[in-house]
């Protein structure tokens, strides 16, 4: 009986790691490009002013025809 136990805490246990890490790859953005709704620039994440983008105004592209479809440019300083 006592085995049964130690199998099943094992088993939450391993349960609740593969848990955490697929939550972690959902809280990583999938996204290439930033851009805000201020503007009509899109810029790679890495870039100084996409840094300066607030969440709340953020919006993410995942590849150049997205952004571009609807009317953003690429920005000037990081050339996505
Ligand atoms: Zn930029």
């Amino acid at each position: 009986m006592k085995t049964v136990l130690y199998v099943f805490i094992v088993f939450i246990l391993l349960f609740s790691i593969v848990c955490s890490d697929s939550s972690k790859e959902k809280a990583v953005p999938q996204y290439k490009y930033i851009g805000s709704i201020n503007s009509t620039k899109y810029h790679r994440p890495t870039c100084e002013w996409a840094k300066k983008i607030k969440p709340k105004n953020a919006i993410y592209f995942k590849d150049k025809k997205e952004a571009e479809q609807i009317g953003y440019v690429p920005c000037k300083v990081c050339k996505p």
